[in-house]
């Protein structure tokens, strides 16, 4: 069967008031679609939204926890509402905070995993709906390098692993309504979160930074902008033969 996308689309990224969930909204809104803007605190998708209105696209933005099960009822409900029903989303928000094992607060391992895995199920359970309807939707998960391993985050590493498996699943149950899911596992990439573990190790970032580029076979670390080209592309029209997959964009393979 051939599914088609809506005339109009409109695409709910999570995260999106800064680093790569910022660049995957500005992009999706330049690929031309309505894209409601989900984090925390809706003061702080200002230069998002502003970014892609300057631009001549459309764009809303809506607070909402993602691990909040009635925020992101709400949320969604919003987004429909006010930008048509939402056919695409990109699960990007996240959190990874560091600690031993043995130090790590069951609070903690409930937050990371609540945003990082809870999130994403709870935002494909309200959108899923309107993408069955359309017989058309795109699921893009942003998973880690993390997932096959993490020596400092064992609850990040965790949470972005069953994000993987949840992609898969969703790729399998899904398939039939012309709905696709896939992961994004980024490497090293300039944010706020790779500056946060610049601080907690006491480095400084440029240094920090140009220590990970001598790791990655292409000899630089990732900008936001490097995902949101590969998301562009999951959610586009032309990839609907690419579902269930994760494509590691980190400068290199990762085992
Ligand atoms: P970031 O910290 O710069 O941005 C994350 C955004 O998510 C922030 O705007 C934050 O407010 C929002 N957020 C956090 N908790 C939220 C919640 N409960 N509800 C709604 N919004 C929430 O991080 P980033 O580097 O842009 O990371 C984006 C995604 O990419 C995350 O899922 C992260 O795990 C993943 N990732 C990042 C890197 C990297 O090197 N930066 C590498 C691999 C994966």
């Amino acid at each position: 069967m051939t599914h088609t996308p809506p005339e109009q689309c409109t695409a709910i990224v999570t995260g999106a008031a800064r680093g790569i969930g910022a660049a995957v909204a500005v992009r999706l809104a330049h690929d031309g679609m309505a894209v409601g803007v989900i984090d925390l605190d809706e003061a702080d998708c200002a230069d998002t939204v502003d970014a892609i209105t300057r631009s001549g696209g459309t764009a809303t933005a809506v607070a909402a926890d993602v691990s909040d099960e009635s925020a992101v009822t709400q949320a969604v409900a919003r987004i429909a509402a006010t930008l048509g029903p939402p056919t695409v989303l990109v699960n990007n928000a996240g959190i990874g905070p560091r600690a031993e094992l043995v130090e790590m607060s069951t609070r903690q391992w409930d937050t990371v995993t609540g945003v990082n895995l809870r999130g994403p199920f709870l935002l494909a359970r309200s959108v899923c709906p309107y993408m069955i309807e359309a017989e058309w939707g795109r699921i893009v998960n942003m998973s880690s390098i993390s997932a096959v391993g993490d020596a400092a985050r064992v609850d990040y590493g965790s949470a972005k692993a069953g994000l993987i498996g949840f992609t898969k699943s969703l790729a399998l149950q899904l398939g039939r309504h012309g709905i696709t899911a896939n992961a994004i596992a980024p490497g090293f990439v300039v944010s706020d979160m790779t500056r946060a573990s610049a601080r907690r190790l006491g480095r400084d970032f440029e240094e920090f930074r140009r220590s990970a580029a001598q790791s990655i076979p292409v000899g630089r670390v990732g900008e936001p902008e490097d995902i949101a080209h590969t998301a562009s592309f999951l959610v586009s029209r032309a990839a609907g033969f690419v579902s269930g997959q994760v494509i590691y964009v980190a400068g290199g393979p990762v085992d």
